[in-house]
């Protein structure tokens, strides 16, 4: 993908490809996964393109990690138990395939066959 070519949520925050939309801020969007591993499985995204993956955010804006992370709760909470997995693929040989960073929040009835995502 050319870096001038939006990503699929990219085109999903420009609401220009549907999505299941659960939350919504000046900084951040979530949505259910199109092909979800968990009952409740959630992309948190927040909407800068600017960060491929998680250690890109964490190096460059350390507070939009950690709003990341306080959706991801408020969200298990509001549509499951509160108890939740956070995942973050790292780069194409850990499962990655958008390269715009996102973390997968799991939950209800997880087991350990979910762990990989
Ligand atoms: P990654 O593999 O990069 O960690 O996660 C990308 C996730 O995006 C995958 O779990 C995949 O199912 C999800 N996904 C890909 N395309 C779409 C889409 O068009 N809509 C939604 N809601 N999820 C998508």
């Amino acid at each position: 993908m050319s870096s001038t070519e939006k990503s699929i949520f990219e085109r999903i925050i420009a609401r220009e490809i549907p999505a299941d939309i659960v939350h919504e801020t000046d900084t951040i969007i979530a949505f259910r996964d199109i092909a979800p591993a968990a009952p409740v499985h959630i992309l948190v995204v927040p909407k800068t393109p600017r960060y491929r993956d998680v250690a890109e955010l964490a190096a460059g804006d350390p507070a939009l990690l950690a709003d990341v992370v306080a959706t991801a709760h408020l969200l298990a909470n509001e549509l499951s138990d509160g108890h939740f997995r956070l995942v973050f693929n790292t780069g194409a040989n850990a499962g990655q395939t958008v390269f715009h960073v996102h973390a997968h929040v799991l939950a209800g009835g997880l087991t350990e066959g979910s762990l990989a995502h």
